[in-house]
């Protein structure tokens, strides 16, 4: 390892590469590399995120050119070996942003005053590669086409909602200025451009607007290319802050049910022909439709879990703890969205039979979202505080779905701390399934950080922040 140390003029400096964190006795730190430091080249070259970070340490013998905090610059070098660095983002010349104004675009449809991460309108096929995000494709540029294929970035998970070419410019309205290559537009050309490419896709769906002839459409076509490995149908997602924006409605029960009988048929003849089941509706359609939820092994390993695929067959399928006959009297409220409260309350029933247990399931109207919002994810701090009275009991149980990613923090920056405050009872996050949150309530000692089951929204604000 060789490396040195001269002035580096400011110009030169390109996609700065924060370093959170220099591994001890790593090349890096030898060389005199600390936290707070940003890379900004490798082999001479700016490095524009984390995957060509790691593709110029595969192929071996790196330069690598640190600028410290004090404007001087530090280069040193390493063979093979990790030079111990760790950044605070994954995308250092930052996050592309998505050129559409989807009609059902959740960004549009939040209220003012939330942190500004959520406001971001994400649409990076470098994210959809490293976690899983959903990405749209049309803000593609011929580069990123060919560093996608070259890389064998796969898989990447597609906002497909419709492959009629019409019908999706309709729903998504891009806009023409910032679609850098009006091919990457064309869904059918694009998915077909993408034939080495493992492809994970979803449709959201609006009620007769892409489902029933559409949709069907849409399957024939995605299951024509071997590539595409599955497809998620979610609903549209409405709150009541819709001013200036297109008119749209939740699905209908009966509506909810055409969608499924559409899935259950396409299930079972992917199942023949390629031993998937290929479509995977949300739990939201079965619970729009009133419909029982498939059993565990039709979710084939809950691929599409964080996109609310599965989630509720994978709360209930924790096993319960032996139970107590007795508790000492303990009145517990578990706070949830109206849409799971009837599920939980069910699941629920065997704990009932512990004397001195007290235990009510309580539907929380969406204070921030509008009451057309029923999904426990997207619950803040105020809509507990404005349903829950204090002192009403002795223990709240708040979803881990409502809490940011790692933290015990809402989406309005509520903390847990802060609603035992003003609530004047115990509150704690619920375990990831059935199980766990028996557990929690039957123990009624945990005092740590939740430690899982963050929500989709959650992980999302996650990406791209750290290694
Ligand atoms: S691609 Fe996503 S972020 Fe962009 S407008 Fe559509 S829904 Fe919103």
């Amino acid at each position: 390892m060789r490396y040195s140390n001269r002035m580096m003029s400011l110009q030169e400096t390109l996609y700065p590469a924060l370093i959170s964190r220099v591994e001890p006795d790593s090349p890096a730190s030898q060389a005199g590399v600390q936290a707070g430091d940003s890379l900004v080249r490798v082999n001479n070259q700016p490095i524009p995120d984390i995957l060509a970070y790691r593709r110029e340490l595969e192929v071996g013998d790196v330069t690598l050119e640190v600028q410290r905090t004090d404007g001087s610059s530090l280069h040193f070098e390493v063979s093979w070996e990790d030079p111990g660095l760790e950044f605070s983002e994954v995308l250092f010349d930052g996050i592309k942003i998505c050129a559409n104004k989807c009609e059902f675009c959740y960004v549009h449809q939040m209220p003012k005053g939330f942190r500004k991460s959520l406001y971001v309108m994400d649409d990076d096929y470098r994210l959809s590669f490293l976690y899983g995000s959903f990405v749209t494709l049309t803000n593609l540029s011929e580069n990123d086409f060919n560093r996608i294929l070259s890389e064998n970035l796969s898989p990447l998970y597609v906002s497909v909602h419709s492959t009629d070419q019409a019908l999706r410019a309709d729903m998504m309205k891009w806009w023409r200025l910032k679609v850098k290559d009006p091919e990457s537009t064309k869904i059918q050309e694009t998915l077909k451009r993408l034939e080495p490419i493992d492809l994970y896709t979803q449709l959201v769906l609006l009620p007769n607007r892409n489902d029933g002839v559409h949709l069907e459409e849409s399957l024939t076509y995605l299951s024509s290319l071997p590539n595409v490995l599955s497809v998620a149908c979610v609903p549209l997602g409405l709150t009541d802050h819709r001013r200036n924006l297109p008119e749209l409605r939740p699905f209908r029960p009966e509506e909810a049910r055409d969608v499924l009988r559409i899935a259950h048929a396409w299930q079972k003849k992917m199942l023949e022909e390629r031993g998937t089941r290929f479509i995977f509706p949300s739990d939201e359609f079965y619970i729009l439709a009133g419909e029982p939820l498939p059993p565990e092994e039709a979710y084939e390993g809950y691929p599409m879990l964080e996109n609310g695929v599965g989630m509720v067959r994978d709360f209930l399928s924790g096993d319960l703890p032996p139970l107590p006959k007795a508790v000492p009297g303990t009145k517990v409220i578990l706070g949830t969205g109206k849409l799971f409260a009837p599920i939980l309350d069910l699941a629920l029933e065997p704990l009932r039979a512990v004397r001195g247990l007290h235990l009510e399931v309580r539907a929380l109207e969406n204070k921030t979202f509008g009451t057309v919002t029923t999904v426990s994810g997207l619950l803040t701090g105020r809509c507990f505080v404005e349903n829950i009275a204090p002192a009403e009991a002795d223990l709240l149980l708040v979803s881990p779905s409502t809490l940011r990613y790692g933290t015990e923090l809402m989406l309005d920056d509520v903390s847990l701390t802060d609603l035992r405050q003003k609530l004047k009872m115990d509150v704690r996050s619920g375990g990831k399934n059935l199980g766990e949150l028996a557990r929690v309530i039957l123990e009624n000692a945990q005092s740590s950080l939740p430690q899982f089951g963050y929500s989709a929204h959650a992980v999302k604000e996650h990406r791209g922040k750290t290694v």
